[in-house]
């Protein structure tokens, strides 16, 4: 028998916020141990929680970006557990009134054109950080409040690589869209992971497995393809599947149980009576509609067709919110925009990451891009040198002009000037100039190169190539 998977993912994500979501405190990542603490977000009785504003903006701006419908009224619930990282024993949490719902998010997967249904995305709270040492455990309540997104899909995924694709796609909405950092390092996405198995072409569900907490997108790949083999085992096996609560053993690249549905919790959901219920006006949500962005993946098609850039430029311009937007600052002015993408992405980007800049740092204005390009294209200066050229404006901030002039780095175009680095080339290399005569043009190509050498680079290549093609004959 042949079966699908059947994938739905529950993604929690930190908003990008300065504070909690309940307190003042600092939404900080890296301080010292309940540093950033107070009675609110402690749990301490006689408290009351405030809504941070900023998070409730990012809920409804991560709404617009996956296409969901924001309903007129959102509220709050309880959901009540007992776990020593949350010491409230409940968490705040938005049940059957979430902020957001019935989306969708679409990328590129498989070579093609995929979207998953968004069911939900709902605001929340994280809980503290427990920690374990030999003789005592230890609890950080510094994460305690820190806002959280939930995103929630249907079961539309169908593959460990699709649910990849889809993770990373998200994972850029949310960046470039200023919701989250999303900094894996320091957990601020985490996902739960569902899935099921059916035979293939079925329409009804399987008996679904979570695998709670994953914090990598190769992890998560890994449990998928890891859990599917184990149901198909299962199932061929005669056997049955539990619909339970697994987690994945990174160092075993294995799935254990950790609890089946008899021994689920009952969480006693009830209204969060300290909240108001949430109903935005028009013109708050007009505020927030004014942040939308354009998504990652409709600027990589807009790049290609506005400025004919190959798929992978353009992917990588849209993936990257201040290159692309460095480059469109100036690619309108662009004689060639292909040939400008290729040197943002091939000198600049290379340049910001070896000498650990960001695009802000720069020190040249982003039209000295133009001007760069303007000298090769006019041929005063030799592709060669204009990368030379290129490394000094990023090291000085100087005008590329300048900086041709201060270093003499004219493209010589003089052939009575070349004549004589041929005549030199030619005369050195014998063995070459026979192997050019008895037809193996490539030869030439090592000539010019000599020449160029002589010349420091500085040699107008083409008419070089023309000289020595001519003397050769
Ligand atoms: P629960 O009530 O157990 O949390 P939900 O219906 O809220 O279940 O769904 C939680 C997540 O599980 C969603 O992402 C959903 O798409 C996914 N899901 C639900 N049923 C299945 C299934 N049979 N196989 C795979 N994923 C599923
Ligand atoms: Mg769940
Ligand atoms: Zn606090």
């Amino acid at each position: 028998m042949e079966y699908e998977v059947v994938i739905g993912l529950e993604t929690h994500v930190q908003l990008r916020t300065r504070s909690k979501m309940w307190c003042g405190c600092a939404n900080e990542f890296g301080a010292p141990p309940n540093a950033n603490v107070c009675p609110v977000c402690l749990g301490l009785p006689g408290v009351l929680p405030v809504a941070n504003e900023e998070a409730l903006r990012l809920t409804v701006l991560t709404g617009f970006l996956l296409h969901c419908a924001v309903p007129e009224l959102a509220k709050f619930d309880r959901k009540n557990y007992f776990y020593p990282d949350m010491p409230k024993n409940y968490q705040i949490t938005q049940y059957d009134r979430p902020s957001t719902a019935n989306g969708w998010v679409e990328f590129e997967t498989g070579g093609g054109r995929a979207r998953v249904r968004i069911a939900r995305a709902h605001l929340e709270e994280d809980v503290g950080k427990n920690f374990h040492y030999d003789r005592y455990s230890g609890v950080d309540f510094n994460r305690a409040g820190v806002p959280l997104l939930e995103i929630v899909t249907e079961p539309d995924l169908r593959s460990a690589e699709m649910v990849y694709d889809y993770l990373n796609a998200l994972k850029d909405i949310l960046r470039q869209g200023g919701i989250s950092d999303c900094d894996m390092e320091k957990g601020m996405v985490r996902c739960d992971v569902n899935v099921s198995i059916r035979p293939a072409g079925a329409s009804e569900l399987g008996r679904k497995v979570e695998i709670k907490n994953m914090n990598s997108f190769s992890g998560v790949r890994k449990a998928l393809e890891y859990e599917y083999a184990r149901q198909v085992e299962v199932l061929c096996g005669g056997g049955q599947l539990a619909q339970e609560t697994r987690r994945w053993d990174d160092a075993a690249e294995i799935t254990e149980s950790m609890r089946t549905k008899e021994q689920a919790h009952d969480y006693r959901y009830f209204p969060e009576p300290d909240l108001m219920p949430f109903a935005p006006t028009d013109a708050w949500l007009g505020e927030v509609q004014a942040r939308v962005i354009e998504l990652p993946l409709a600027r990589k098609e807009r790049l290609m067709r506005q400025y004919g850039l190959p798929a992978a430029d353009a992917e990588t311009l849209a993936g990257d919110a201040a290159l692309g937007a460095f480059f469109e600052g100036i690619a309108p002015r662009a004689k060639q925009p292909r040939i400008l993408a290729n040197w943002v992405i091939n000198n600049l980007r290379a340049r910001l990451a070896e000498t650990s800049t960001s695009i802000q740092a720069v020190k040249f204005p982003p039209a000295a891009m133009l001007e760069l390009l303007e000298l090769v294209d006019t041929g005063r200066i030799s592709g060669r040198i204009a990368q030379e050229v290129f490394a000094e404006m990023f090291a000085t901030g100087d005008a590329p002009e300048h900086i041709v002039a201060r270093k003499g780095l004219v493209q010589v175009s003089d052939a009575a000037a070349l004549e004589p680095l041929c005549d030199a080339a030619i005369a050195a290399h014998p063995r070459t100039v026979a192997d050019y005569r008895a037809g193996k043009t490539a030869a030439l190509n090592f000539l010019k190169g000599q020449v160029m050498k002589l010349s420091h680079g500085k040699a107008n290549p083409n008419l070089v190539g023309e000289m020595l093609q001519r003397k050769l004959q």
